[in-house]
């Protein structure tokens, strides 16, 4: 059996590869309940009645916990070590270090002063880049003396190097009624890659990617690429920039590529041009919870093929590859424009920007993307793309509101320049390479064009944005196309609200390291309460499944639209005893966690 020690410095790329498993033993937390005192012998006391009673409680129902008599013994976790070939990592929470018994100084400092960063949860087997979901289980901020408990992380993974150990781990948790997880980077920021006793397939460490110069299929001919669940995007840019090609990435470079991002429709730089990266679908290998590894394609298994492209990740199967489109490697203009208030009053400030906002259409007509952020004294437009577009070009695009800004006085810096390649652009900034996690609750609108057709409609949009900005929220946005006809009118689940939508708004609260559950809650409620009056001004319109509020009432609609029912017939097909589970995934609403996290059926 595996177990993970804190990597000081971050796994160098190379590494990433490692498929025999590089990980050395290290002490795991002592179970909190073992010490000999008065208390602890009747909190012991308790633990096994209720131990007793949950075993009523479980089977058809619920998921065991450790705590049940249920839970296979170690001899019975030794020998399905074994039948995955000694693949099984346990769980030791990555802030183990800065708790007691395994308190060690130096190691706590690295993991507080890396927490907030996605490479360094990325090789972890359990980690969460956001913390919320592990329900303060072992917090390296919190007091040294604070138990550590696995609690909310996954008990055990297995670090996937072929599909009869994903198989063999679907039959254990079907024999022993434990929880199953999908993990991939652990990005997930809506908590599905995680799970209270919950056993995780970690398909991380399958990163290769195939090159297929000639792939033919009824509605398709022409290069893509095979790529395996563990590949990042970052990765896959590189690789398809090396063939001459590009595909539809995320922004941040450890993203993962083939699990939620895909499969939750996916959106990036390149999505102005080529549409949703679940518009690049073009076939997928899936490991069915019924142990079986099937095709989904147009051809083949259509519907299966259809909910996996931007019906939500670990709902449907386990994907084990996807082959998609790669398009010419074209050349990319990058601008930027920014302004402050300095100087300036704030009604000014915030009408310069309304100006900016007017020409949205402008932008995404002529298949610009572009990355807004709003402050109270910075607006920042940066960075714009213009997939073979010159300088000129996207300078034209932008000059009316160049011109306006002009005659109202406000002092702007603007700039441009082409990269032969899209890696080369993408490599020219790091505004997305250095984003942080684990510090915001986010939620998300996307915002219809029809906002841009009533001057009543842009007003308020504007005036929203404004209030949320003196709130001191983080407000950005994603100027973006991704239309039928851009996309080539694919089959698939992508919600529909992506097709008529110029913006992709996402809006943060901050979280503070270590804060407590009660406030993190309170954050939560805030952003649901922050985002409403988008929902109001965009009825019918909805969020980004993969980036929106957990406890969005409305998800089925929000995140699926028109295409829940479906997706729901779907999942029951492809995965009838409701192994894959999300709490907002198609059918999460049929199972809920009582207050020990345990996941029992609604
Ligand atoms: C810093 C940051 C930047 C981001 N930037 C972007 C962006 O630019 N564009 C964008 O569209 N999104 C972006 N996202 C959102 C991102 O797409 C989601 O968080 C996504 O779920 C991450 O997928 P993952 O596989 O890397 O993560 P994980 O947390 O490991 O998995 C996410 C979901 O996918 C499932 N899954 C993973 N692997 C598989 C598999 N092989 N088969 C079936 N299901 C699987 C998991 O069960 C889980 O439900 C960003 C997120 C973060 C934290």
């Amino acid at each position: 059996m595996q177990t993970q020690q804190l990597n000081r410095t971050y796994l160098p790329k190379t590494k990433r590869k490692d498929q025999s498993g590089t990980y050395k033993e290290v002490q795991p937390c002592t179970d909190v309940l073992t010490a000999p005192s008065l208390l602890q012998a009747l909190m012991l006391l308790k633990v096994v009645f209720v131990a007793a009673l949950a075993s009523f409680t479980v089977g058809k129902n619920c998921r065991i916990l450790p705590t049940d008599p249920s839970w296979p013994t170690q001899d019975v976790w030794d020998a399905f070590n074994n039948s995955v070939d000694g693949r099984l990592v346990k769980t030791i929470p990555l802030g183990s270090p800065c708790h007691d018994p395994t308190f060690d100084q130096e190691q706590c400092d690295i993991i507080q002063s890396n927490w907030n960063i996605p490479e360094f949860h990325e090789p972890s087997s359990s980690s969460m880049m956001d913390p919320i979901f592990l329900n303060k289980s072992c917090d390296p901020f919190d007091p040294r003396d604070t138990p550590c408990r696995i609690g909310a992380y996954v008990q055990y993974a297995v670090n996937i190097s072929t599909s009869d150990q994903v198989i063999k781990t679907i039959e254990f948790v079907k024999q022993h009624d434990i929880r199953f997880v999908v993990r991939n980077t652990g990005h997930d920021y809506m908590g599905r890659s995680t799970g209270t006793g919950a056993l995780a397939v970690w398909m991380h460490y399958l990163q290769d990617i195939d090159w297929i110069p000639n792939f033919k299929s009824a509605n398709y001919t022409g290069s893509a690429l095979k790529v395996q669940p563990g590949v990042l995007g970052f990765d896959l840019i590189t690789e398809a920039h090396n063939r001459g090609v590009v595909t539809v990435s995320g922004e941040c470079p450890s993203v993962g590529y083939a699990g939620g991002f895909i499969q939750g429709g996916g959106y990036g730089a390149l999505s102005s041009s080529y549409g949703m990266a679940a518009d690049q679908t073009l076939e997928f290998e899936v490991i069915t919870t019924q142990g079986k590894l099937v095709r989904a394609s147009l051809e083949e298994n259509q519907d299966l093929y259809w909910a996996l492209s931007g019906g939500g990740g670990g709902a449907y199967g386990i994907v084990w590859s996807i082959t998609v489109k790669a398009h010419q490697d074209l050349p990319v203009t990058i601008a930027s424009l920014n302004f402050t208030s300095d100087g300036i009053s704030q009604d000014l400030y915030w009408q310069a920007i309304d100006a900016y906002q007017a020409i949205t259409p402008n932008l995404t007509d002529a298949k610009l993307w572009a990355f807004t952020s709003y402050q109270t004294s910075a607006f920042s437009l940066y960075p714009v793309y213009g997939v073979n577009k010159t300088v000129t070009e996207v300078m034209a695009t932008l000059r009316p509101l160049l011109n306006t800004l002009d005659s109202m006085g406000i002092n702007y810096t603007t700039g441009a320049d082409t990269f032969n390649t899209y890696l080369d652009a993408y490599n020219s900034g790091t505004i997305f390479k250095n984003l942080q996690v684990g510090n915001a609750i986010f939620d998300s609108r996307l915002l219809p064009r029809s906002i841009w057709d009533s001057s009543e409609k842009l007003a308020s949009l504007q005036k929203i944005i404004r209030g949320l900005v003196n709130q001191n929220r983080i407000v950005a946005d994603f100027t973006q196309s991704a239309t039928l006809e851009v996309a080539g009118h694919p089959l698939n689940a992508v919600l529909p609200a992506w097709r008529n939508s110029l913006k992709y708004f996402t809006l943060g609260v901050p979280l503070t390291d270590g804060e407590s559950l009660v406030q993190t809650t309170q954050q939560q409620n805030q952003v649901a309460t922050n985002i409403s009056p988008l929902k109001q001004l965009t009825p019918g319109s909805g969020a980004y499944l993969n980036e929106a509020a957990l406890n969005d009432p409305d998800f089925k609609i929000d995140f699926y639209g028109p295409n829940y029912n479906k997706l729901l017939q779907i999942k029951d097909k492809w995965d009838p005893d409701q192994i894959l589970y999300g709490s907002i995934s198609v059918g999460g609403d049929r199972w809920h966690e009582t207050d020990e996290g345990r996941l029992c059926r609604t």
